[in-house]
């Protein structure tokens, strides 16, 4: 690592996004026995009614994975 690269480093902050059109987070759920998956959503519980509805299909799908998504934003301190 150059002495340039190191000074970059130590001015820049990261924060969350905070643009409006940025979602704080989005959720996403995964079955773990067949790899289906839920549309990416802001809301947890429009995941949550996905992961419902397939157990209700497929009885023997009881495990589920769910991927969060941050966004974040780098900023120059000086
Ligand atoms: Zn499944």
């Amino acid at each position: 690592m150059s002495t340039r690269s190191v000074i970059r480093f130590a001015d820049w902050k990261m924060s969350p996004e905070a643009a409006a059109e940025a979602p704080k987070m989005v959720h996403e759920l995964q079955c773990t026995t067949c790899c289906a998956t839920s549309a990416p959503h802001e809301d947890f519980e429009i995941a949550r009614d996905w992961a419902f509805q397939h157990v209700g299909r497929n009885p023997s799908h009881q495990g589920y994975r769910e991927t969060v998504t941050r966004f974040w934003r780098m900023t120059l301190t000086s």
